[in-house]
């Protein structure tokens, strides 16, 4: 066992810090000002350094590295804000990755290269009214006709939901009760029959967009089946990786918390002395540096662990359960020790803490990830319905 990344693993890093830091910091101000996600030309910056393909094999058009190389990457992205980050949270573990494991070649040949290179994105929609935590409620129908498939129902909270250019929609494909019936379909943007909400106000998550989606009677073509009815297991699967960027997403606003008032509690002097004399401020650093190397490790032995496929939905849980939950705690006490300059909205510390807070709800509850974990840890599966 060894807990120190490789020589390359360390320049990935680098690389990746440096652009963050000298080039997003002004981008993610007017992210957050104007509500509107990084530009398409930023995109395809990312493309061209790389860091949209990091963990896709070399023929679909990325670097062919592993889960680690990307999680690295998308935290120092992440550190930065959410919605500078949220481009590389979708190509790396995304939904484009359910395409890249189990759509048809043709699917995947069309898709996944123009994902790597900036030319698509692709967002998720599987949640609905009635279905959020109980997601094996949802009721968005798909029929099979020829080479035809034709949807109707209404998908809700889709990040980038009237922005990405194709959505992977979870869906039933037949009339089976419960898990039995989903599968997940492929729609594009332009497909007849799919319109969008507004744009949802929520509390952080500014710069990554926010809609409903509606299908009625929205035809694609029979190619676009990512995953057929009795598929749910596998998609699951597919959602452990994202899980780990879920997680990812979190510690980095723990991670860039931490790093910023690391320096300001050194600059800032009350009493006559800096913050970080002050014994109860480094109590606070103390706890702050263990939950976020806690996450961090947890994070990583979950991608670690699966390098050659996905991550066990007993670590991908544990990560991130862990991590939404301390990136929580840490944005709070790297806001407090900030005072009314943390509070300022001048600052990018109030918006971690906002972001934090939807990291634990997005991708599945806290309190849902308890209940994975106990049943993996009980070799059991706690029917919620009973
Ligand atoms: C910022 C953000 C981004 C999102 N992005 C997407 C997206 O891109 N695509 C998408 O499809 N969805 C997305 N979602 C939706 C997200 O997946 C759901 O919000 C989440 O699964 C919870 O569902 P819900 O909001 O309906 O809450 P509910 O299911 O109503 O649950 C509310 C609360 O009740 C508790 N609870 C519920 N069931 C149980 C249980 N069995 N045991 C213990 N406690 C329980 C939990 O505390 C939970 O937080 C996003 C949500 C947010 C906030």
């Amino acid at each position: 066992m060894d807990f120190r990344l490789t020589d390359e693993q360390r320049e990935l890093q680098q690389a990746a810090r440096a652009f963050a830091r000298a080039e997003l910091r002004p981008i993610a101000e007017v992210l957050e000002r104007d509500n509107v996600p990084p530009s398409r030309d930023l995109v395809k910056r990312y493309a061209e350094m790389g860091f949209l393909g990091v963990n896709v094999p070399e023929a679909l058009g990325g670097l062919g590295l592993g889960n680690v190389e990307a999680l690295i990457v998308l935290e120092e992205f992440a550190k930065i804000s959410s919605a500078v980050a949220f481009p590389i949270f979708e190509s790396m573990v995304g939904p484009v990755r359910a395409i890249e494991h189990f759509g048809s070649d043709s699917l995947k040949q069309r898709i996944v290269p123009k994902v790597c290179s900036g030319e698509m994105i692709v967002a998720v929609a599987m949640s609905e009214p009635e279905a959020g935590s109980a997601l094996t409620d949802l009721r968005t129908r798909a029929v099979v006709d020829g080479e035809r498939v034709t949807l109707n129902g209404t998908k809700r909270w889709c990040s980038g939901g009237g922005h990405a250019d194709a959505y992977v929609v979870y869906c039933r494909l037949n009339d089976d009760p419960g898990a039995s019936a989903i599968g997940a379909v492929l729609v594009e943007k332009g497909a007849s029959g799919l319109s969008f909400g507004p744009n949802e106000s929520l509390m952080g998550f500014r710069g990554i967009p926010s809609a409903d989606l509606n299908f009625d009677d929205c035809v694609v073509p029979l190619d676009n089946v990512i995953v057929p009815a009795g598929g749910f297991k596998k998609l699951m699967e597919a959602f452990d990786l994202e899980r780990c960027g879920n997680a990812t997403m979190a510690l980095g606003q723990a991670s860039g918390a931490l790093e910023d008032v690391i320096a300001y509690v050194q600059e800032r002097k009350q009493f006559g002395k800096p913050l970080a004399e002050f014994q109860a401020v480094q109590m606070k650093l103390a706890d702050m540096q263990m939950k976020v190397e806690a996450a961090r490790l947890l994070i990583w032995r979950a991608a670690a662990n699966a390098e050659s496929g996905l991550p066990s939905v007993l670590d991908s849980s544990v990560g991130k359960c862990f991590a939404n939950s301390i990136a929580r705690e840490v944005t709070g006490d790297a806001l407090q020790l900030m005072g009314a300059y943390g509070y300022s909205r001048e600052f990018p510390m109030e918006r971690r803490l906002r972001d934090s807070w939807g990291w634990g709800i997005a991708g599945g509850a806290i309190d849902i990830q308890k209940v994975n974990i106990a049943g993996a840890m009980l070799g059991r599966r706690f029917d919620q319905r009973r």
